[in-house]
């Protein structure tokens, strides 16, 4: 069967890039995606595909339910962009002002939707279910994971897989990690109080701003001295403001920043060591703070077992050069979530093309992928979810290897 899914994806890709390209040129803001999950579900509808819309708030579930019994495996894509203005000279330019796919959900969606035309083909032939999880609001928490889970998206499911078009893989190359594989993706602010004053008599005044600076470099400490350095973690201070005045010492400064952890005990003590140190500086200084940690998504945990049946597929569709084992990477991915719900696994496919202009990082004004990635993507999801449920003899057939 999967020689046949794969030659009618390849025979579906010009309309796979036509998705694509559609939703680049609409892109919708987390939490405010309207047309697009309209888009998706008329598309389910038109492949024959069971739909259920505003799943938890604004996503979309498709059933595709086999003609034999048999195990559910759910599939996710996430179909969110971003408020960046889009800098690419292409046809399929964003025509939203300040609004872009700039990490590649465009083409998750396009995927997906692959994926869902042609294996509600085969249905008689599937041993079980397939649920496909249209995700609305990846990239801004609270993101559209946790409410879609709580509607249910994930009852009855036994395993879930995802993917990621990734820019900084090269096309071709498929990424897999088993255990932590993304951050918890974390924002504090400290606001530092002190005493405002002329910029002649500082002896008079606490000045904000030379509080607010030692704690940048005393923040750094907590990874340099304070984490163990076998596990990971990164602090960053993004954004400073204070004063308005040359000749005045300000009464306030404010300190944002994000911090990226693995392991939930290094989070817990990041989130505890930050406030000791302003504590500290506070109390040395006679300024005082105030001081707010917001957890944002949890770290991505990739399941042993379900990543290794993913690489054992991928193996019997690909070249043993083409899979990567990866590098975690600190950014956030609400799919881990799903991922403490169910077993499953999160993998990157490899969309960067230097020679295309595919090579700028996500979130970048110029950000793109290599479209054939698509391709590659929708064989690997079809390919993991067919073999989870009717198992080896999917896979049997020495033309289901997948060239590039
Ligand atoms: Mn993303």
């Amino acid at each position: 069967m999967l020689d046949m899914v794969f030659k009618q994806l390849d025979h579906l890709y010009e309309e796979m890039v036509a998705w694509r390209r559609y939703l680049h040129m609409h892109p919708e803001l987390s939490f405010k995606e309207v047309e697009t999950p309209k888009f998706i579900a008329q598309k389910l509808a038109e492949f024959g595909v069971e739909v259920r819309t505003g799943v938890g708030g604004r996503g979309v579930v498709g059933t595709i339910r086999g003609g034999k019994p048999g195990k559910t495996v759910a599939l996710r894509a996430d179909f969110d962009a971003l408020p960046i203005q889009d800098e690419k000279d292409v046809p399929y330019k964003s025509t939203v002002p300040g609004v872009m796919h700039a990490c590649g959900h465009d083409g998750h969606t396009a995927t997906l939707l692959a994926v869902a035309k042609v294996l509600a083909m085969h249905r008689e032939q599937i041993e079980g279910n397939i649920v496909l999880i249209h995700q609305f609001a990846e990239e801004l928490a609270p993101g559209g994971a946790k409410p879609m889970i709580e509607d249910g998206c994930l009852d009855g499911v036994d395993a879930i897989f995802g993917t990621h078009l990734w820019s900084g893989l090269p096309l071709g190359q498929i990424g897999y990690r088993e255990g932590y594989t993304m951050a918890a993706a974390d924002k504090f602010e400290i606001e530092i109080m002190g005493k405002g004053g002329h910029g002649a008599a500082p002896h008079q005044t606490v000045d904000s701003i030379v509080v607010a600076s030692q704690l940048v470099t005393k923040l750094q400490q907590i990874v340099a001295r304070r984490v163990n350095p076998l596990k990971s973690a990164v602090v960053t201070v993004g954004s400073f403001h204070a004063g308005n005045a040359f000749n005045v010492i300000a009464d306030r400064a404010k300190l944002t920043g994000t911090v990226r952890t693995f392991d939930p005990e290094v989070r817990d003590f990041i989130e505890k060591e930050i406030e000791r140190i302003v504590e500290g500086e506070v109390l040395s200084s006679g300024a005082s703070y105030h001081y707010s940690y917001q957890r944002g998504y949890d770290a991505l945990f990739n399941h042993s077992e379900e990543t290794r049946f993913f690489v054992q597929t991928m193996e019997q569709v690909y070249s043993a050069d083409q899979l990567i084992s990866d590098d975690p990477s600190m950014g956030g991915e609400d799919f881990a979530y799903y991922l403490q719900k169910v077993p499953g696994t999160f993998f990157f496919t490899g969309a960067g093309n230097p020679d295309l202009g595919a090579d700028y990082p996500h979130h970048h004004p110029k950000f793109d992928i290599d479209e054939q990635a698509l391709l590659l993507a929708s064989k690997a999801l079809a390919a993991v979810a067919l073999r989870y449920l009717n198992g080896d003899q999917i896979t049997m057939d020495a033309s289901v290897k997948v060239a590039i």
